[in-house]
């Protein structure tokens, strides 16, 4: 397997081959020059690409460590970077000649980016999301019906993400012409892979970008981990260097509680929607409810990659709960006047916690992986409480 003993492809027969066709024009696709000439001009003239790597210079005085640089994912079209895998994507469903693209959807925000990309590039679109997000984040299923997206609200189980991946995998087994479009680094072979190529242009970019402006590479660098796309797009340039890398997970109201979002403390290992990897569940094997204030790092489990880059020991993956992200969330949108995404403010509130440990002439990147326009009425809610 691809990832040690974690990814694979756990699923029925019928789904194999469906997922081989995916995976043989992928492997074509990214060799031929035509294709990623198109990717690269929509990332640039569509997504606003290359976003900035911002020297966070009050929050760094504040903070009083090392320097604090952020990848402004948040600047990409559709606020965050879920768009750039989600224009990879849907140029290989047209490439195949599938014509109907579906979507699982937790914060709205890869459910927004694909009714976006199908728009554009004139594909059918269907969006499965639980229902408690639908709730959640509203203006987002606003936005994709707008887009003329067809939204699914799923009400098994939780109501969330979890739920709404099931619901996808199952109208992608039945239905021959439709391609799934998934939204993390996650699912069966070989989506983890295509999700790493699509979004590695965030390290790429900001490691040529750090050079420039530092004149050395970081000595570390912080990325939110729910599926692990944002975070494995960052990571991909550098983990053949040396520094530290931090994958950050939801802490929720704590580990302790068990309402939490983090599959990696709990140290099992499992399968869930078609891979092995570590997975959030009790004693006998059931999945547990993931929780976090944000939608988007609401999942049980996480990226195969991500699981065998723990076992290794080259990333560091650690959790932050609601409460410090919410006061990282806060913090920032103060001294530098950017309201980040809750999913991002927890790498911003690890940054915050690690960047002391550094002296004042090392820089460390975090990844901003998305703005927090979404999230306004979740803050806006607790103050009601
Ligand atoms: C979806 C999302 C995440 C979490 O997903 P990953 O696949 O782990 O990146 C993080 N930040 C934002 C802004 C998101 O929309």
């Amino acid at each position: 397997m691809k990832y040690g003993e974690f990814g694979g492809q756990y699923v029925p027969q019928e789904l194999k081959e469906k997922l081989n066709i995916i995976k043989n024009e992928f492997k074509n696709a990214i060799k031929d020059k035509k294709f990623i000439d198109e990717y690269k001009y929509y990332l640039k003239q569509y997504v606003g690409r290359p976003s900035p790597l911002y020297y966070a210079c009050n929050l760094t005085k504040y903070i009083g460590g090392a320097k604090i640089y952020l990848k402004r994912e948040d600047l990409n079209h559709t606020g965050a970077h879920k768009i750039n895998n989600a224009i990879g994507q849907a140029l290989l469903a047209k490439r195949i000649g599938m014509t109907h693209v579906i979507a699982e959807t937790g914060a709205g925000q890869h459910g927004v980016a694909t009714a976006t990309v199908c728009a554009l590039l004139g594909l059918k679109c269907t969006v499965f999301m639980g229902e408690v997000d639908v709730k959640r984040q509203h203006v987002n299923v606003e936005k994709m019906e707008m887009l003329g997206a067809t939204v699914v609200s799923v009400k098994r189980g939780n109501g969330t993400l979890k739920e709404a991946v099931d619901e996808a995998f199952e109208y992608f087994l039945d239905h021959k012409d439709v391609f799934y479009l998934i939204g993390s680094a996650v699912g069966p072979e070989p989506y983890p892979e295509m999700v790493k190529f699509f979004q590695r242009v965030i390290g790429d970019e900001a490691r040529k970008q750090i050079l420039k402006q530092e004149g050395k590479l970081p000595s570390a660098i912080v990325a939110s981990v729910g599926g692990g796309s944002n975070s494995i797009g960052l990571f991909t340039a550098f983990l053949k260097d040396k520094l530290d890398i931090y994958g950050v997970e939801g802490a929720g109201l704590g580990i302790s509680t068990g309402k939490h979002a983090s599959a990696i403390s709990n140290n099992k290992i499992g399968v869930l929607h078609g891979m092995k990897t570590y997975i959030m569940q009790d004693d006998n094997g059931n999945i547990k409810d993931a929780y976090s204030i944000s939608a988007g790092l609401d999942y049980p489990g996480i990226g195969p990659e991500h699981a065998y880059l723990n076992k290794i020991g080259r990333v560091k993956y650690d959790s932050i709960t609601d409460k410090d992200a919410i006061s990282a969330f806060k913090l920032l949108t103060r001294l530098e006047g950017i309201i980040p995404a809750l999913e991002s403010s927890h790498a911003i509130a690890y940054a915050i916690k690690i960047a002391k440990k550094y002296n004042k002439s090392d820089s460390i990147i975090v990844n901003l992986s998305g703005r927090g326009d979404k999230d306004l009425n979740t803050i806006l809610n607790l103050k009601k409480d």
